[in-house]
Protein backbone atom coordinates (compact mmCIF):
# COMPACT_ATOMS: atom_id res chain seq x y z
CA UNK A 1 0.00 0.00 0.00
CA UNK A 2 1.26 3.51 -0.83
CA UNK A 3 1.93 5.57 2.32
CA UNK A 4 0.48 9.02 3.03
CA UNK A 5 1.98 11.92 1.70
CA UNK A 6 1.22 15.29 0.50
CA UNK A 7 1.62 16.87 -2.82
CA UNK A 8 2.53 20.67 -4.71
CA UNK A 9 3.41 21.64 -8.08
CA UNK A 10 6.39 23.48 -8.32
CA UNK A 11 6.23 26.95 -9.69
CA UNK A 12 10.35 27.65 -9.88
CA UNK A 13 13.03 25.86 -10.08
CA UNK A 14 15.05 27.98 -7.64
CA UNK A 15 12.35 27.21 -4.92
CA UNK A 16 12.28 23.49 -4.93
CA UNK A 17 16.10 22.81 -2.66
CA UNK A 18 15.32 25.00 0.01
CA UNK A 19 12.19 23.53 0.42
CA UNK A 20 13.85 20.18 -0.01
CA UNK A 21 16.77 21.60 2.82
CA UNK A 22 14.26 22.73 5.19
CA UNK A 23 12.18 19.20 5.48
CA UNK A 24 15.26 17.76 6.37
CA UNK A 25 14.80 14.88 4.01
CA UNK A 26 11.30 14.48 4.22
CA UNK A 27 10.61 15.92 0.54
CA UNK A 28 11.33 14.25 -2.41
CA UNK A 29 10.90 15.82 -6.06
CA UNK A 30 8.87 13.82 -8.68
CA UNK A 31 9.84 13.84 -12.17
CA UNK A 32 8.21 11.12 -14.02
CA UNK A 33 7.33 8.98 -10.84
CA UNK A 34 8.76 5.74 -12.65
CA UNK A 35 11.23 5.09 -10.23
CA UNK A 36 10.26 7.17 -7.45
CA UNK A 37 6.88 5.76 -7.18
CA UNK A 38 7.65 1.99 -6.28
CA UNK A 39 10.71 3.14 -4.39
CA UNK A 40 7.93 4.58 -1.83
CA UNK A 41 5.25 1.63 -2.29
CA UNK A 42 7.86 -0.55 -1.14
CA UNK A 43 9.24 1.76 2.01
CA UNK A 44 12.78 1.90 0.68
CA UNK A 45 12.62 5.83 0.30
CA UNK A 46 10.60 7.38 3.03
CA UNK A 47 8.70 10.72 1.77
CA UNK A 48 6.11 13.02 3.86
CA UNK A 49 5.77 15.89 0.80
CA UNK A 50 6.53 15.15 -3.11
CA UNK A 51 7.34 18.36 -4.90
CA UNK A 52 6.40 17.46 -8.72
CA UNK A 53 9.07 19.32 -10.84
CA UNK A 54 7.31 18.49 -14.17
CA UNK A 55 6.05 22.18 -14.98
CA UNK A 56 9.09 23.68 -14.66
CA UNK A 57 9.28 23.05 -18.22
CA UNK A 58 11.42 26.86 -19.10
CA UNK A 59 14.00 25.67 -16.64
CA UNK A 60 14.34 22.13 -17.32
CA UNK A 61 12.64 21.03 -20.32
CA UNK A 62 13.66 21.23 -24.18
CA UNK A 63 16.80 19.80 -26.33
CA UNK A 64 18.24 23.52 -27.26
CA UNK A 65 21.23 24.13 -29.46
CA UNK A 66 23.81 25.43 -26.90
CA UNK A 67 26.76 28.35 -27.37
CA UNK A 68 29.35 27.27 -30.01
CA UNK A 69 27.37 24.35 -30.62
CA UNK A 70 26.84 21.08 -28.53
CA UNK A 71 22.93 20.69 -27.22
CA UNK A 72 21.50 21.58 -23.65
CA UNK A 73 19.09 18.93 -22.71
CA UNK A 74 16.65 19.93 -20.00
CA UNK A 75 16.68 17.51 -17.12
CA UNK A 76 12.91 16.83 -18.20
CA UNK A 77 13.60 15.47 -21.22
CA UNK A 78 11.94 11.93 -21.56
CA UNK A 79 13.60 9.24 -23.08
CA UNK A 80 11.46 8.96 -25.75
CA UNK A 81 11.99 12.33 -26.96
CA UNK A 82 15.93 12.09 -26.20
CA UNK A 83 15.65 8.88 -28.14
CA UNK A 84 13.53 10.31 -31.28
CA UNK A 85 15.18 13.77 -31.30
CA UNK A 86 16.72 14.83 -34.53
CA UNK A 87 19.76 16.29 -33.84
CA UNK A 88 20.66 13.82 -30.82
CA UNK A 89 20.36 11.26 -33.41
CA UNK A 90 22.55 12.66 -36.00
CA UNK A 91 25.50 13.73 -34.01
CA UNK A 92 25.14 11.76 -30.51
CA UNK A 93 23.58 8.87 -31.83
CA UNK A 94 25.06 6.60 -28.75
CA UNK A 95 23.07 8.68 -26.90
CA UNK A 96 20.05 8.47 -28.53
CA UNK A 97 20.79 4.25 -28.84
CA UNK A 98 20.76 4.01 -25.17
CA UNK A 99 17.84 6.10 -24.57
CA UNK A 100 16.28 3.88 -27.07
CA UNK A 101 17.36 1.01 -25.35
CA UNK A 102 16.25 1.98 -21.83
CA UNK A 103 13.01 0.21 -20.45
CA UNK A 104 9.95 -0.13 -22.87
CA UNK A 105 8.40 2.65 -25.32
CA UNK A 106 5.30 3.36 -21.90
CA UNK A 107 7.99 3.85 -19.49
CA UNK A 108 10.40 6.26 -22.32
CA UNK A 109 7.29 8.36 -22.93
CA UNK A 110 7.25 8.96 -18.82
CA UNK A 111 10.45 8.77 -17.31
CA UNK A 112 12.68 11.89 -18.04
CA UNK A 113 16.45 11.97 -18.32
CA UNK A 114 17.21 13.20 -14.63
CA UNK A 115 15.62 10.71 -13.17
CA UNK A 116 16.88 8.32 -14.72
CA UNK A 117 20.39 9.36 -13.74
CA UNK A 118 19.11 9.21 -10.24
CA UNK A 119 17.70 6.05 -9.85
CA UNK A 120 19.07 3.86 -7.55
CA UNK A 121 20.73 0.32 -7.91
CA UNK A 122 18.41 -2.84 -8.90
CA UNK A 123 19.83 -5.16 -6.71
CA UNK A 124 17.23 -7.60 -5.76
CA UNK A 125 18.30 -7.96 -2.38
CA UNK A 126 18.27 -3.76 -2.16
CA UNK A 127 15.16 -3.48 -3.70
CA UNK A 128 13.04 -6.29 -1.69
CA UNK A 129 14.15 -4.96 1.34
CA UNK A 130 16.44 -6.79 2.81
CA UNK A 131 18.60 -5.17 5.62
CA UNK A 132 21.92 -4.89 3.14
CA UNK A 133 25.02 -2.00 3.09
CA UNK A 134 22.47 0.11 0.88
CA UNK A 135 19.16 -0.08 2.84
CA UNK A 136 21.38 0.51 6.44
CA UNK A 137 22.76 -2.29 7.06
CA UNK A 138 26.09 -3.45 7.02
CA UNK A 139 26.77 -6.46 4.61
CA UNK A 140 26.55 -6.31 0.75
CA UNK A 141 24.42 -9.50 0.95
CA UNK A 142 25.27 -9.58 -3.40
CA UNK A 143 28.70 -10.28 -2.76
CA UNK A 144 28.43 -13.84 -0.84
CA UNK A 145 25.15 -14.65 -2.78
CA UNK A 146 23.14 -13.55 -5.81
CA UNK A 147 25.68 -11.78 -7.75
CA UNK A 148 25.11 -13.08 -12.04
CA UNK A 149 24.38 -9.02 -12.59
CA UNK A 150 26.69 -7.16 -10.50
CA UNK A 151 30.10 -5.59 -10.61
CA UNK A 152 33.39 -7.25 -11.73
CA UNK A 153 35.40 -4.32 -10.77
CA UNK A 154 34.41 -4.91 -7.09
CA UNK A 155 35.33 -1.90 -4.99
CA UNK A 156 34.09 -0.64 -1.50
CA UNK A 157 31.36 -2.30 0.07
CA UNK A 158 28.38 -2.40 -2.47
CA UNK A 159 29.21 -4.75 -5.80
CA UNK A 160 26.13 -2.93 -7.39
CA UNK A 161 26.61 -1.70 -10.86
CA UNK A 162 24.97 1.83 -12.10
CA UNK A 163 22.21 0.74 -13.94
CA UNK A 164 21.62 3.51 -16.33
CA UNK A 165 21.80 3.16 -19.98
CA UNK A 166 22.16 6.90 -21.02
CA UNK A 167 24.96 7.47 -18.42
CA UNK A 168 27.20 5.09 -19.76
CA UNK A 169 26.47 6.62 -23.72
CA UNK A 170 26.31 10.52 -21.60
CA UNK A 171 30.34 9.73 -20.28
CA UNK A 172 31.21 8.60 -23.38
CA UNK A 173 30.01 11.99 -24.85
CA UNK A 174 32.05 13.74 -22.33
CA UNK A 175 28.38 15.42 -21.48
CA UNK A 176 28.47 17.72 -17.94
CA UNK A 177 25.39 18.20 -15.85
CA UNK A 178 23.65 21.94 -15.09
CA UNK A 179 23.41 21.81 -11.36
CA UNK A 180 20.80 24.37 -9.32
CA UNK A 181 22.08 24.32 -5.50
CA UNK A 182 19.39 25.43 -3.22
CA UNK A 183 21.53 28.99 -3.14
CA UNK A 184 19.76 29.61 -6.40
CA UNK A 185 24.35 29.37 -7.78
CA UNK A 186 24.30 27.32 -10.88
CA UNK A 187 27.71 24.77 -11.74
CA UNK A 188 28.55 22.72 -14.77
CA UNK A 189 30.26 19.50 -13.60
CA UNK A 190 31.23 16.98 -15.98
CA UNK A 191 29.44 13.74 -15.69
CA UNK A 192 32.70 11.48 -15.24
CA UNK A 193 33.04 13.93 -11.75
CA UNK A 194 29.54 13.35 -10.90
CA UNK A 195 29.79 9.79 -11.09
CA UNK A 196 30.09 7.48 -7.89
CA UNK A 197 30.09 4.76 -6.28
CA UNK A 198 26.63 4.16 -4.57
CA UNK A 199 26.94 3.98 -0.15
CA UNK A 200 25.50 4.27 3.39
CA UNK A 201 25.42 7.52 3.49
CA UNK A 202 23.97 7.83 -0.04
CA UNK A 203 22.50 4.88 -2.16
CA UNK A 204 22.58 7.31 -5.29
CA UNK A 205 25.27 7.12 -8.30
CA UNK A 206 25.70 10.65 -8.46
CA UNK A 207 27.43 12.83 -6.17
CA UNK A 208 24.49 15.95 -5.51
CA UNK A 209 24.49 17.71 -2.39
CA UNK A 210 21.20 18.40 -0.21
CA UNK A 211 18.66 19.80 -2.25
CA UNK A 212 20.30 20.35 -5.32
CA UNK A 213 18.26 19.49 -8.99
CA UNK A 214 19.85 18.83 -12.23
CA UNK A 215 18.63 21.05 -14.42
CA UNK A 216 19.99 20.28 -17.63
CA UNK A 217 22.48 18.03 -19.31
CA UNK A 218 24.92 19.29 -21.72
CA UNK A 219 26.85 17.96 -24.58
CA UNK A 220 29.65 19.35 -26.16
CA UNK A 221 29.84 20.23 -29.94
CA UNK A 222 32.20 18.07 -32.58
CA UNK A 223 31.96 15.72 -34.82
CA UNK A 224 32.20 12.27 -33.54
CA UNK A 225 30.56 9.27 -34.34
CA UNK A 226 29.27 7.03 -31.51
CA UNK A 227 27.54 3.46 -31.15
CA UNK A 228 25.56 2.01 -28.08
CA UNK A 229 25.67 -2.12 -27.66
CA UNK A 230 23.42 -3.32 -25.06
CA UNK A 231 23.26 -6.87 -23.58
CA UNK A 232 19.84 -7.86 -22.04
CA UNK A 233 17.98 -11.08 -20.33
CA UNK A 234 15.64 -10.00 -22.80
CA UNK A 235 14.95 -7.72 -25.62
CA UNK A 236 12.60 -4.77 -23.58
CA UNK A 237 11.82 -3.96 -20.05
CA UNK A 238 15.39 -5.16 -18.98
CA UNK A 239 18.43 -3.33 -17.30
CA UNK A 240 22.13 -4.16 -18.84
CA UNK A 241 23.96 -7.42 -17.95
CA UNK A 242 26.14 -5.37 -19.50
CA UNK A 243 26.73 -2.35 -22.26
CA UNK A 244 29.61 -0.20 -24.53
CA UNK A 245 29.00 3.12 -25.26
CA UNK A 246 31.84 4.11 -28.15
CA UNK A 247 32.66 7.52 -29.66
CA UNK A 248 35.26 8.45 -31.98
CA UNK A 249 36.64 11.09 -33.87
CA UNK A 250 38.71 10.82 -37.53
CA UNK A 251 41.33 12.34 -38.44
CA UNK A 252 40.88 13.34 -42.40
CA UNK A 253 42.71 10.46 -43.61
CA UNK A 254 39.98 8.08 -41.84
CA UNK A 255 42.48 7.14 -38.50
CA UNK A 256 41.34 7.84 -35.47
CA UNK A 257 42.33 10.56 -33.77
CA UNK A 258 40.61 10.51 -30.34
CA UNK A 259 38.56 7.61 -28.93
CA UNK A 260 36.18 7.50 -25.81
CA UNK A 261 35.00 3.77 -24.80
CA UNK A 262 32.97 3.28 -21.67
CA UNK A 263 31.73 0.06 -20.63
CA UNK A 264 28.17 -0.15 -18.89
CA UNK A 265 26.36 -2.76 -16.04
CA UNK A 266 30.11 -4.22 -15.02
CA UNK A 267 30.86 -1.59 -12.08
CA UNK A 268 29.48 1.20 -9.67
CA UNK A 269 30.16 3.95 -12.38
CA UNK A 270 30.43 3.62 -16.06
CA UNK A 271 33.79 3.13 -16.74
CA UNK A 272 36.30 3.96 -19.34
CA UNK A 273 38.48 1.47 -20.89
CA UNK A 274 41.69 3.40 -21.63
CA UNK A 275 43.31 0.00 -23.39
CA UNK A 276 40.30 0.12 -26.38
CA UNK A 277 40.67 3.15 -26.71
CA UNK A 278 44.68 3.10 -26.65
CA UNK A 279 44.25 0.28 -29.25
CA UNK A 280 41.57 2.09 -31.45
CA UNK A 281 43.81 5.65 -31.62
CA UNK A 282 45.80 6.29 -34.70
CA UNK A 283 44.07 3.23 -36.62
CA UNK A 284 41.15 2.63 -39.37
CA UNK A 285 38.37 0.93 -37.57
CA UNK A 286 38.85 -2.12 -39.71
CA UNK A 287 38.08 -5.91 -38.80
CA UNK A 288 41.89 -6.42 -37.30
CA UNK A 289 41.35 -3.31 -35.05
CA UNK A 290 37.95 -4.41 -34.17
CA UNK A 291 39.31 -7.30 -32.72
CA UNK A 292 42.73 -5.75 -31.16
CA UNK A 293 40.28 -3.68 -29.38
CA UNK A 294 37.17 -5.69 -27.75
CA UNK A 295 40.77 -8.16 -26.62
CA UNK A 296 41.82 -5.18 -24.69
CA UNK A 297 38.75 -4.84 -22.61
CA UNK A 298 38.12 -5.86 -19.39
CA UNK A 299 41.93 -7.35 -18.54
CA UNK A 300 41.74 -5.93 -15.12
CA UNK A 301 38.45 -7.03 -14.08
CA UNK A 302 37.87 -8.88 -10.74
CA UNK A 303 34.61 -10.84 -11.59
CA UNK A 304 32.92 -12.68 -8.69
CA UNK A 305 32.82 -16.16 -9.10
CA UNK A 306 29.24 -15.52 -10.68
CA UNK A 307 29.66 -13.11 -13.54
CA UNK A 308 33.01 -13.66 -15.30
CA UNK A 309 30.71 -14.59 -18.32
CA UNK A 310 30.42 -10.54 -18.15
CA UNK A 311 33.88 -10.38 -19.60
CA UNK A 312 33.15 -12.13 -22.89
CA UNK A 313 30.01 -10.43 -23.33
CA UNK A 314 31.86 -6.66 -22.87
CA UNK A 315 34.48 -8.06 -26.09
CA UNK A 316 31.50 -9.19 -27.88
CA UNK A 317 29.20 -6.23 -27.47
CA UNK A 318 32.46 -4.19 -28.51
CA UNK A 319 32.83 -6.09 -31.71
CA UNK A 320 29.18 -5.25 -32.44
CA UNK A 321 29.84 -1.50 -31.84
CA UNK A 322 32.87 -1.43 -33.48
CA UNK A 323 31.74 -2.90 -36.31
CA UNK A 324 28.61 -1.28 -36.32
CA UNK A 325 30.72 2.07 -36.45
CA UNK A 326 32.91 0.89 -39.21
CA UNK A 327 30.11 -0.31 -41.69
CA UNK A 328 27.67 2.57 -40.40
CA UNK A 329 25.16 0.49 -39.76
CA UNK A 330 22.47 0.85 -37.02
CA UNK A 331 20.53 -1.36 -34.32
CA UNK A 332 23.48 -2.09 -31.65
CA UNK A 333 20.98 -3.73 -28.98
CA UNK A 334 20.02 -6.71 -28.39
CA UNK A 335 19.35 -10.42 -26.34
CA UNK A 336 22.27 -11.52 -24.40
CA UNK A 337 22.54 -14.38 -26.27
CA UNK A 338 22.68 -12.62 -29.54
CA UNK A 339 25.91 -11.43 -28.74
C1 LIG B 1 10.45 -1.88 -15.61
C2 LIG B 1 11.56 -0.86 -15.70
C3 LIG B 1 12.61 -1.08 -16.58
C4 LIG B 1 13.65 -0.15 -16.66
N1 LIG B 1 14.69 -0.40 -17.54
C5 LIG B 1 15.71 0.49 -17.60
C6 LIG B 1 16.80 0.26 -18.47
O1 LIG B 1 16.85 -0.72 -19.21
N2 LIG B 1 17.81 1.17 -18.48
C7 LIG B 1 17.80 2.29 -17.70
O2 LIG B 1 18.72 3.10 -17.78
N3 LIG B 1 16.77 2.52 -16.86
C8 LIG B 1 15.74 1.67 -16.79
N4 LIG B 1 14.70 1.90 -15.95
C9 LIG B 1 14.74 3.08 -15.08
C10 LIG B 1 13.97 4.23 -15.66
O3 LIG B 1 14.66 4.74 -16.78
C11 LIG B 1 13.84 5.26 -14.55
O4 LIG B 1 12.86 4.76 -13.66
C12 LIG B 1 13.42 6.61 -15.02
O5 LIG B 1 14.29 7.14 -15.99
C13 LIG B 1 13.36 7.58 -13.85
O6 LIG B 1 12.91 8.82 -14.32
P1 LIG B 1 11.62 9.50 -13.68
O7 LIG B 1 11.45 10.79 -14.36
O8 LIG B 1 10.45 8.58 -13.68
O9 LIG B 1 12.17 9.72 -12.20
P2 LIG B 1 11.39 9.81 -10.83
O10 LIG B 1 10.87 8.47 -10.45
O11 LIG B 1 10.43 10.92 -10.82
O12 LIG B 1 12.62 10.21 -9.90
C14 LIG B 1 13.70 9.33 -9.67
C15 LIG B 1 14.61 9.95 -8.62
O13 LIG B 1 15.27 11.08 -9.14
C16 LIG B 1 14.95 12.25 -8.40
N5 LIG B 1 14.87 13.30 -9.42
C17 LIG B 1 14.16 13.25 -10.56
N6 LIG B 1 14.46 14.29 -11.34
C18 LIG B 1 15.38 15.02 -10.67
C19 LIG B 1 16.11 16.21 -10.98
N7 LIG B 1 15.95 16.84 -12.15
N8 LIG B 1 16.99 16.68 -10.07
C20 LIG B 1 17.17 16.05 -8.90
N9 LIG B 1 16.51 14.91 -8.56
C21 LIG B 1 15.64 14.40 -9.44
C22 LIG B 1 13.67 11.93 -7.66
O14 LIG B 1 13.54 12.66 -6.46
C23 LIG B 1 13.87 10.45 -7.39
O15 LIG B 1 14.70 10.27 -6.27
C24 LIG B 1 13.62 1.01 -15.86
C25 LIG B 1 12.56 1.23 -14.97
C26 LIG B 1 11.54 0.32 -14.89
C27 LIG B 1 10.42 0.58 -13.93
Amino acid sequence: MMPYFTYERALRAEEVGPALVASGGRTRVLAGGTELVPLLKDRLVKADHLVDIRGLVDEMGGILVGEGGGLRVGALVTLAELARHPLVRANYRALAQAAEATASPELRNQATLGGNLLQLTRCEYFRSGAPCYLNGGQVCFAAEGRHERHSIYPRGTSVSVNPSDPATALLAADASLEILAPSGATRTVPIAEALKDPDHDDPRFLALGEGELIVAVVLPPGERASAYAKAMERADWSFALASVAVSLAFDGEGRVADARVVLGGVAGTPRREPAVEAALTGRRVDRAAVVRAAQAACQDARPLPGNGYKVELVRGLLRRALSGLASGSEGATGRASAV
